[in-house]
């Protein structure tokens, strides 16, 4: 996808503070912070929504939760508690259509989530 900004920084077009990345999947920060850890994991590959997941791309989407939790425990937030987010279409907040699952954590979460 030409003009996806998360397919422009897994080409590296953009830059971004990336934090773990693989053959399938790149996880870096998100460019504006909601709590001390905000981390986005993606896969490599476009997909625009979770609604557009193939139905065999279901390891595909475990690989991203297990970086996801891989990654709280790297950055010592997995005891206290964190939140993984993936939000879909425009009444969720979803802003990228190329899909992805915040790391949010190190401080106190709120729920029901706004
Ligand atoms: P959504 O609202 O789609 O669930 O989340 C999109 C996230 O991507 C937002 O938290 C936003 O701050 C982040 N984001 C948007 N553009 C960029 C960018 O160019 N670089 C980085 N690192 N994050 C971005
Ligand atoms: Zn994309």
């Amino acid at each position: 996808m030409s003009d996806c900004i998360f397919c422009k920084i897994v080409q590296k077009k953009i830059p971004s503070r990336i934090v773990y990345e693989d053959e399938i999947s790149l996880a870096f920060e998100d460019i504006n912070p909601q709590a001390p850890v905000h981390t986005l994991i993606i896969p490599k590959k476009h997909i625009s929504t979770l609604l557009d997941i193939p139905e065999d791309d279901s390891g595909l989407i475990g690989h991203l939760f297990r970086i996801a939790n891989k990654l709280a425990k790297d950055k010592g937030i997995a005891e206290r508690g964190y939140r993984l987010v993936a939000n879909c279409n425009p009444e969720s907040g979803q802003t990228v259509y190329h899909i992805h699952i915040h790391l949010l954590g190190g401080r106190r979460m709120h729920w029901p989530p706004g």
